[in-house]
């Protein structure tokens, strides 16, 4: 089986964008609404000719249950089953209790986790990214999922993980 990289955070910080990114194509759905139900999907991608699976951590029915109950969870099921954990917080935001509740979670990962400072789609917006050393998981990648800035280096330091 390959290596699996997840994807988590909570919704709308970028992380369908950021594996579409990952995988150099359109597979996974942007949405503008957080919320939508989409489960764990999972794709095969290629770095360095290096094969792995990417999975997307998608969404969940904010009716059913808690926004803070299903990070745990989503955080949770990557320690379980992932070899890399990349955490996504969207970084013009900054860090929100749920990020702050995901992390506290993803500290006791025995897997490297590797936070993304999304959505720094400018050289003016890296400022943001060093926000993020606050959720005590090392240095945040500054990233903009959407334009493509930083994910080189972020797939390197990824891959460097694995
Ligand atoms: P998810 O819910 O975490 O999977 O987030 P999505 O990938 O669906 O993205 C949510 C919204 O954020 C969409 O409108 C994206 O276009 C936008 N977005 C994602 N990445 C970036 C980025 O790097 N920069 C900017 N400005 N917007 C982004
Ligand atoms: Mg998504």
């Amino acid at each position: 089986p390959l290596p699996v990289v997840a994807i988590v955070g909570r919704p709308n910080v970028g992380k369908s964008t950021l594996v579409n990114r990952i995988l150099g194509r359109r597979a996974a759905v942007v949405q503008d609404v957080p919320g939508v139900t989409r489960d764990r999907i999972s794709y095969e991608a290629l770095w360095n000719g290096r094969r792995f699976t990417v999975t997307d951590t998608g969404g969940w029915d904010p009716r059913a249950e808690g926004l803070g109950a299903s990070i745990s969870r989503q955080a949770e099921h990557a320690m379980r089953t992932a070899d890399v954990i990349v955490l996504v917080v969207d970084s013009t935001v900054g860090a929100t209790d749920t990020d702050l509740a995901a992390a506290r979670i993803l500290r006791r990962s025995e897997q490297p986790v590797i936070v993304v400072a999304n959505k720094v789609d400018d050289e003016r917006s890296e400022a943001n990214a060093a926000e993020l050393w606050s959720l005590g998981l090392g240095e945040p990648q500054p990233v903009s999922a959407l334009h493509g800035r930083g994910s080189g280096d972020l797939l390197d330091l990824v891959l460097d993980a694995l």
